[in-house]
């Protein structure tokens, strides 16, 4: 076949033979697929068969894969330019875009990753505020900065490496890990060391350690402890932004943060992160203060109308609804078609976001995440994509359902589940 030859090629010559390490299957086993292709809710692989994705490129691609709008876009300003390193009118209309839908945002920086949003933002924080402590919660990830490597989710979960090797002692010295709706522990630690937190940054509905939603009042308990202690509240949107309301959860959840990350869908599939928020802080940022952040491709004309296009069609009415109710559809048919089969499973979803669990009921932090029945989602995982199912290949991902998933994969989906259940 000649995807097992490709996986055999790339190994010879990329670290185990992928670009980013919860693509190589290392959690449940067994070859990664190699993709050729992508449209609406399909993939297809270099032998090629077809696939119903639901992992969307990891969330950016909630309009489906290859919508004509977003394709047209891409041609156009690439036939137009490739990249200026200089000022452009779409960056303009993309900040215009994002300060509009995203309630919190007074002002904002495009970068080319969350990666570069988050590390950003917890400089600029902590030049703000002359402060070093970051709070971070078990289980959370925000890119793979060094301050921010410290049980974090995602890959890094996949591989039982909570914290990573490279990252020195003292670079992490200043980073406070807490328990994801622990709020007691957290105002403990407020009381404790309020006075040297630059920075909480927090996924306002964790997406990194399988799906877990934020309990009744814990974003509310954070806001009110930063604003007590002069600390300032990141809320790292680059997953939920535009999946879990169109304002992001800030919006969903009522909360107003002192800075947003945000990334995935504002690149519609191509490199766009971005940090915004309160004017008096942004301003810190260079050219205007003493923060420093620079990038060559920061704002890149192609990458900037992907995302431009991918948010126009992200905002038109109903949208928003639509993909919410499919995805709905999905989770509560995926947790009756194992009850009907006898297997503890339980499952839950927030805009275009979901969780499965293989425990009895939704987890509510790290802990309890860690309790699902890892052996059995791998089954599971296997049996689905022989089905011609695409699951993120760990235990410990959301799910992501787009714009063009409909009915129809829904009961292809379900189908295949009632197999891989049984099997
Ligand atoms: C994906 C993700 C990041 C990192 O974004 P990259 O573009 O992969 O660097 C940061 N924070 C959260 C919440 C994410 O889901």
């Amino acid at each position: 076949m000649k995807n097992d030859e490709l996986f055999q090629r790339a190994r010879k010559l990329i670290p185990g033979g992928v670009n980013s390490p919860v693509r190589a299957f290392g959690a449940v086993g067994g070859t990664p697929r190699f993709f050729a292709r992508a449209a609406g809710a399909h993939l297809w692989d270099v032998d090629g068969k077809r696939y119903v994705d639901y992992v969307g490129s990891w969330g950016p691609m909630v309009a489906g894969h290859g919508h004509p709008a977003v394709v047209a876009a891409v041609q156009a300003a690439a036939a137009n330019a490739l990249s200026y390193g200089a000022p452009t009118q779409a960056e303009v209309e993309l900040a215009e875009t994002l300060c509009r839908l995203v309630p919190s945002l007074e002002s904002v920086r495009l970068v080319s990753s969350g990666t570069e949003a988050t590390m950003t933002a917890i400089r600029l924080a902590r030049g703000f505020t002359g402060r070093s402590t970051i709070v971070k919660f078990e289980g959370c990830y925000h890119g793979h900065a060094d301050a921010l490597l410290v049980k974090a989710g995602s890959g890094a979960l996949t591989f039982g490496n909570p914290s990573s090797a490279g990252v020195p002692a003292e670079v992490v010295a200043h980073t406070a890990v807490l328990s994801y709706n622990d709020i007691p522990g957290m105002k403990k630690f407020f009381s404790q060391n309020g006075k040297s937190v630059a920075a909480v940054i927090v996924e306002p509905v964790a997406g990194n350690m399988n799906l877990v939603l934020p309990a009744p009042g814990f974003l509310e308990a954070l806001r009110e402890e930063c604003t007590r202690h002069g600390a300032l509240l990141i809320l790292d949107e680059v997953m939920t932004g535009f999946r879990v309301a169109l304002g992001g959860a800030q919006a969903r959840f009522g909360i107003r943060p002192d800075l947003t990350t945000l990334g995935k869908v504002i690149g519609g599939g191509l490199p766009v992160g971005a940090l915004g928020g309160r004017r008096d802080i942004m301003d810190k940022l260079a050219p205007l203060g003493p923060v420093y952040q620079a990038g060559t491709l920061s704002g890149n004309p192609v990458a900037v109308a992907a995302g431009m296009a991918t948010l126009k069609l992200v905002e038109q009415p109903d949208f928003q609804e639509k993909i919410e109710s499919t995805t709905r559809l999905l989770v509560e048919g995926l947790a009756a078609a194992a009850k009907k089969a006898g297997v503890v499973f339980s499952a839950q979803a927030i805009g275009s976001m979901f969780g499965l669990y293989f425990r009895a009921s939704v987890p509510g932090n790290f802990a309890e995440v860690m309790q699902c029945d890892k052996e059995r989602f791998n089954r599971f995982f296997h049996a689905m994509l022989e089905r011609g199912v695409y699951l993120a290949p760990s235990a410990y991902e959301a799910g992501f359902v787009s714009a063009a998933h409909g009915s129809a994969e829904i009961e292809a989906t379900l189908a295949a589940a009632r197999g891989a259940f049984a099997g």
